[in-house]
């Protein structure tokens, strides 16, 4: 479980973000949706653990990880991150990808990379490496990997938008499943209204560094908070 409270984040004294507080339970996708430099990188930065809050707190299964005079590395966070850029390392084999940051024996750790690979279908291309795997296949194990160590928390930014259309919506239902299965919570960034209706159990409708409205998909499509929500929205169907 996730909770982050009244987060302030400046750059140069510019405000950013600006007083964001969000709670995700275990096995729910939250959608963090909102336009282009509203904060919500930024804010999935800082929950993570590699950016610093100017002010606010984020706690983690009821433990603060940052706040007044408490720092926890992001290491130490339970947290998985898939990004955009989600970069594989080329010089390892699929296996040793998603093996990365497992703890462990040799044997419980190959016992996990089967069990994962298995999961995202990819079970065949153990021994590969990426430049060997098409773009949704490198997503795949990009998705393995960050479910790996079993992190109760996973931070997605834009985990799609690599991908083109025919295979996307194959990859999110398919991530969608897997996310489910493995019982974390999820806080999915997006700027696409779409993709948030689409996976999303809640949305937290982000702008100029605050959350303006949040609640279920439909509710925040369906009645909107004011003219530019509805705007935002108008183009899915
Ligand atoms: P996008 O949908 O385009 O990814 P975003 O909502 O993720 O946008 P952020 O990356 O959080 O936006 O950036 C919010 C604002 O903060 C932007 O105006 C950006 O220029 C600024 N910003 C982010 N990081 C820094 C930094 N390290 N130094 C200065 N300004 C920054
Ligand atoms: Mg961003």
């Amino acid at each position: 479980r996730l909770d982050i409270r009244d987060l302030h984040r400046e750059f140069g004294g510019r405000p950013v973000v600006r007083g964001v507080s969000l709670s995700l339970q275990a096995g729910q996708v939250t959608g963090l949706l909102g336009p282009s430099g509203c904060g919500k990188s930024t804010t999935l930065r800082i929950i993570a653990g590699v950016d610093q809050q100017t002010s606010g707190e984020v706690w983690i299964d009821g433990q603060q990880v940052a706040g007044p005079g408490v720092f926890v590395p992001p290491e130490r966070r339970q947290i998985g991150l898939m990004f955009q850029d989600f970069a594989l390392f080329p010089h390892l084999s699929v296996a040793d990808n998603v093996a990365f940051g497992l703890k462990g024996s040799r044997t419980e750790k190959r016992i996990r990379v089967h069990e994962l690979l298995e999961k995202v279908g990819l079970a065949r291309f153990i021994d590969s490496f990426p430049h060997e795997l098409s773009g949704g296949e490198q997503q795949r194990v990009a998705l393995a990997r960050a479910l790996a160590p079993r992190p109760s928390i996973m931070l997605m930014d834009e985990p799609f938008s690599g991908l083109d259309n025919r295979l996307r919506d194959g990859i999110r239902d398919e991530t969608l499943g897997i996310l489910k299965d493995e019982g974390a919570a999820v806080l999915l960034v997006t700027h696409e209204p779409e993709e948030a209706m689409r996976m999303a159990d809640e949305i937290a409708l982000m702008r100029d560094g605050r959350i303006v409205q949040s609640g279920a998909p439909y509710n925040i499509y369906n009645a909107p908070v004011d003219l530019k929500a509805a705007a935002f929205f108008s183009d899915v169907n």
